[in-house]
């Protein structure tokens, strides 16, 4: 008997008890307010630390899909007639639901998708922050007077979409969630949510808290099931008003196309192949751990990762040197121990295709700073686990496939740059454009250079620092479209032009009138 297995089964039982998700197949489904088993096809969780299987569900299917539409749209009309204030209340009584939930939400979420339990007990208080956040902005959705020529008065209003559609990915499923299903409601919405089928529970318990605790039935609704059915038929009802996607550049040019050919607009949230360029003056005590959190945390699994280390080439030895020493003290272990700063990747053909890049990497004459392999000090029942070493690779050079695509694991490549200029040039060689840094105690060179880059998120003397109050998105095939701050709210409205005659007589005139 494999052990940890079985630890993790009871964890996962417990919790979907816990949460009254369990039965003969767990009900992975929130619809119009109950609890549903899927209609579809069975779909195997296999245990990231172990390759064996934990659960089966059943993927939710296209009827199921049907009738959360049915009950997002009659959901929508009672949340838009309330005032802001109200909504903007019943948002904040619906979180205050999760007070007193939260380990077994981080349990849950850590045994799915294998991430650290840190990182997972983090992840919920980021769900807490996002929806107190978009509380606030209910009533704080002003619209505009715009000073039009002659006797109208013009006004202009934010007007919700009606039901929309979003579909999120398996590395941050809480945060994704949360940060789409928030600002949404907040602009008057109601929402029809698919998470990635590899980590269906836990945006299935938050929906069922939050709608416990005060929001409106059939306001939240979480499907579960695969991209190519559930997740089809979700971008293709007619009834979905626009469609928000986080997740991989080929998908989401999937998801553009089938919301384009129905006229429906979008917003992509996708992946990236992010630069952190280290010039010779940057303090190193500061740079070197920034380096190892850009593209350790998450095991890499995350979406601004800063996955090519661009150094000045007067410091590339020592910076090598220094990351060999450093990268074999990050605690690598199981998910459960709270000392774990990397786990698993969460997937078999994750897990597969980073060995892969590796491992062509290699063949390509990349040469191995650190790690590669799997690491020594796991117990022997996780021999079949999803973990890689914290992997870093110089003698890369740009064109090679490791310093193009996202690899989305632990693999940091090192460059080497002579000129600020040659920097800029590397950090924008990609079709990507999501994050960036600069490590530079040249406050002007900083700025400068921050400026230049093509990314959405740039940050100077720091890394992967985010917040629901500043826009998030990318450039070129990074995505389009922005996440938090006013900006994310925005993206779930539609602005609307009211115009009012003031004058006694009329003034409408054959033609494109006075103004
Ligand atoms: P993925 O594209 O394989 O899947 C994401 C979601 O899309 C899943 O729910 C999946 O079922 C669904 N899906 C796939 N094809 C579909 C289709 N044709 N129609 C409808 N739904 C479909 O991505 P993934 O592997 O789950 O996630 C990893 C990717 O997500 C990485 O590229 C990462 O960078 C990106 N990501 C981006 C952000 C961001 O904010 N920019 C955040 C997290 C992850």
């Amino acid at each position: 008997m494999n052990t940890l297995n079985q630890t993790a089964l009871n964890q996962l039982n417990n919790n979907l008890e816990y949460f009254k998700l369990n039965a003969a197949s767990p009900l992975s489904n929130w619809v119009n307010g109950k609890l549903y088993a899927g209609q579809g096809e069975n779909i195997s969780l296999l245990n990231p630390v172990t390759n064996l299987e934990l659960t089966v569900y059943s993927d939710a299917g296209p009827n199921l899909l049907d009738k959360a539409v049915k009950a997002a749209q009659e959901a929508q009309v009672k949340w838009q007639s309330l005032t802001a204030s109200q909504r903007g209340r019943l948002m904040l009584q619906a979180i205050a639901g999760l007070q007193g939930h939260e380990e077994q939400l981080a349990q849950l979420e850590s045994v799915v998708s294998g991430k650290p339990i840190r990182d997972c007990r983090a992840e919920v208080e980021k769900v807490r922050e996002m929806f107190e956040y978009y509380a606030g902005w209910c009533d704080k959705l002003h619209g505009q007077v715009i000073p039009v020529a002659g006797s109208h008065f013009n006004y202009v209003r934010h007007v919700p979409y009606g039901v929309v559609g979003q579909i999120t990915p398996w590395n941050a499923p809480m945060f994704t969630c949360a940060w789409q299903l928030a600002p949404a409601i907040a602009a008057g919405n109601a929402v029809v949510l698919k998470p990635s089928e590899l980590t269906p529970f836990t945006s299935v318990v938050i929906a069922k808290c939050l709608e416990q605790s005060g929001l409106p039935t059939g306001l939240i609704n979480i499907v579960n099931g695969l991209g190519h059915t559930t997740g089809a038929a979700l971008t293709n009802h007619p009834n979905i008003a626009k469609l928000v996607f986080v997740g991989s550049p080929s998908s989401g040019k999937s998801i553009a196309s089938a919301a384009a050919s129905r006229l429906v607009p979008s917003v992509l949230e996708l992946g990236g192949k992010s630069a952190n360029i280290i010039f010779a003056d940057a303090n190193l005590n500061n740079a070197i751990p920034g380096a190892q959190a850009a593209i350790f945390g998450a095991a890499g699994q995350s979406c601004v990762a800063g996955s090519r280390l661009l150094v000045h080439e007067s410091i590339i030895d020592t910076v090598c040197n220094k990351l060999a020493d450093a990268c074999p003290n990050i605690k690598t272990g199981l998910p459960s121990d709270p000392q774990t700063q990397m786990g698993p990747l969460q997937n078999a053909a994750q897990f597969k295709k980073v060995n892969s890049m590796i491992a062509q990497a290699l063949e390509d004459g990349a040469i191995l700073v650190t790690g590669g392999g799997f690491p020594q000090e796991l117990p022997k029942d996780a021999s079949n686990g999803y973990f890689i070493e914290p992997t870093v690779l110089r003698n890369v050079s740009p064109n090679m496939q490791i310093a193009c695509e996202e690899v989305f694991g632990p693999v940091l490549v090192v460059m080497p740059f002579s000129s600020e200029e040659q920097a800029i040039s590397l950090a924008n060689g990609t079709r990507y454009g999501l994050a960036g840094a600069v490590w530079s105690q040249d406050t002007a060179r900083a700025h400068r250079v921050a400026h230049q880059l093509r990314a959405g998120t740039v940050w100077i003397n720091s890394y992967k620092t985010i917040s629901v109050m500043s826009p998030f998105g990318g450039f070129g095939e990074s995505g389009y479209g922005r996440s938090s701050g006013l900006a994310g709210l925005q993206e779930y409205t539609i602005q609307q032009s009211v115009w009012v005659e003031t004058a006694e007589e009329s003034t409408v005139a054959m033609g494109y009138g006075a103004g």
